[in-house]
């Protein structure tokens, strides 16, 4: 018999999920945000059923740029906010993550001294989204004093320095030399992502007994009997009810819904117009379905 005949055997976890057949939440999507919700659930003691269709972490959660960042060019948008939070989770991942999570020394040249100062200002007020302009020294210097500021209470990542042309060349002989000046501040980067969430993910499980996560298993439709589910490894087809379902399915939002019976246009291309991501319009009437679009991650890139 060759090998391709051989009928995959159920496994154990899918035949409990299979016939419990009901828990208080369904997660689609096991990337970052449904394996964070997971064991946000987990810690609280709620049943909670996490699906991934692929290898846990496999989705965007595996392609991104590998950053923790604070977000820094969200400053000139006046989005103090969501900066503040990201610079606070990227100190918190420094500390509780050490082992994935690295200081990331990052460089930047300068040309100008001015530049720009009557641009930013302008675009802070009137939130205006358009290209910006270079930046000069002094808009430089007052953003990353800013994004020290709100790194204050991590304090795990040096204070930014500024150098002039001549000590910025004698540090890196390889830039430019039309530069004026350089600024050198601190974000972090993850090397291995998919390992991050794999604690995150491990850490939920072991949180709470009413907690399961499965991989190779999809979310297929939603009726009055649930969500249908399908074990990729064997094909069966088996329903899991349950009082709210989370839509993490990331870029596949928008196509989980459908496949669950709601159009949505969340997602969309960063150039052209898109719909808002965050809105949790795709609430449904059997069980309520939430499209989950945060990250814990810091901001995207
Ligand atoms: C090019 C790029 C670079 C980026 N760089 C960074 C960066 O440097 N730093 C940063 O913080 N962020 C970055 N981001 C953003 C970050 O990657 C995402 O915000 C984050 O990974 C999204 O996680 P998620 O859990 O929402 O989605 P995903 O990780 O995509 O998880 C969704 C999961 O849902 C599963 N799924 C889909 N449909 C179904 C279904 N029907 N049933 C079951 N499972 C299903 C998919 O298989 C997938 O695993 C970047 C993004 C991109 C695209």
């Amino acid at each position: 018999m060759s090998a391709t005949n051989i009928t995959p055997i159920e496994r154990e976890s899918v035949r409990a999920a299979r016939e419990s057949a009901r828990t208080s939440v369904v997660i689609i999507g096991a990337g970052i945000n449904g394996i964070s919700a997971f064991r946000d659930l987990a810690m609280q003691g709620i049943d909670v059923l996490l699906i991934e269709r692929d290898d846990f972490a496999s989705g965007a959660t595996a392609a991104s740029s590998h950053m923790i960042h604070g977000g820094i060019r969200y400053l000139e948008n006046g989005e103090f906010r969501l900066v503040k939070e990201s610079v606070q989770e990227r100190n918190g991942l420094l500390k509780i993550a050490p082992h994935y999570v690295k200081p990331l020394e990052t460089t930047i040249p300068i040309y100008s001294t001015f530049s720009g100062i009557f641009a930013a200002p302008l675009r802070f007020l009137t939130h205006k989204q358009g290209k910006p302009q270079e930046r000069g020294a002094f808009l430089i210097k007052i953003g990353l004093t800013l994004y020290d500021t709100f790194s204050r209470d991590g304090g795990n990542v040096p204070r930014h320095r500024f150098h002039g042309r001549k000590k910025s060349l004698q540090q890196l002989p390889k830039l430019d030399h039309d530069i004026k000046y350089t600024a050198t501040y601190y974000d972090a980067s993850v090397h291995d992502p998919e390992r991050l969430a794999l604690d995150v993910l491990r850490d939920g499980d072991a949180a709470h007994s009413g907690a399961h996560a499965l991989n190779y298993v999809e979310a297929i439709g939603l009726d009055d009997e649930g969500v249908l589910l399908r074990d990729r490894e064997t094909g069966n087809e088996f329903h899991v009810a349950a009082d709210v379902v989370v839509n993490a399915s990331g870029p596949w939002t928008d196509l989980t819904n459908e496949a669950l019976g709601t159009d949505t246009a969340f997602m969309g291309g960063t150039k052209a117009r898109t719909s808002s991501s965050t809105t949790p319009s795709s609430l449904m009437r059997r069980p309520a379905v939430r499209s989950s679009s945060s990250t814990p991650m810091a901001v995207s890139s």
